[in-house]
């Protein structure tokens, strides 16, 4: 289901242009337009969720599909490190609710993150 007001529902709809990584009747990959990372790509649910937490619990098996995608892409990328980071919540960094994981690669993170 798209939710008119949602920019990540528009951008897996079209209406807003994103780069495009990767696509499929599930789930969509595009690259975040403020990179973190030399690779920094947003893999989202195509229906509208308002976080990770709720795709999870309500379908387990698109949770999966999501990191597997993003998985996918890594290996395409040819990165041997990579980071998956879920932020949920404002405090923990959200700002777009419709639910994301960010996959980053191609530098040396740190931890424990900030
Ligand atoms: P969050 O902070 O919710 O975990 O991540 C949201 C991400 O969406 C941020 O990294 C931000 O740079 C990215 N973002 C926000 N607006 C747009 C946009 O219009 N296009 C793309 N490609 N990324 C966006
Ligand atoms: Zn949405």
């Amino acid at each position: 289901m798209v939710k008119m007001d949602c920019l990540f529902c528009k951008i897996v709809d079209g209406t807003i242009p994103a780069s495009v990584v990767k696509q499929n009747n599930k789930v969509t990959a595009f690259n975040d337009i403020s990179p973190q990372a030399p690779t920094h790509i947003l893999v989202i649910p195509n229906q509208h969720f308002k976080n990770m937490g709720e795709v999870s619990e309500s379908d387990p098996d698109l949770a999966g599909e999501i990191l597997k995608m993003a998985s996918q892409i890594a290996k395409e990328y040819g990165l041997d490190s990579w980071r998956i980071n879920i932020n949920t919540g404002e405090s923990a960094g959200q700002s777009v609710f419709h639910a994301h994981i960010h996959l980053l690669g191609g530098r040396v993170f740190a931890w424990p993150p900030g």
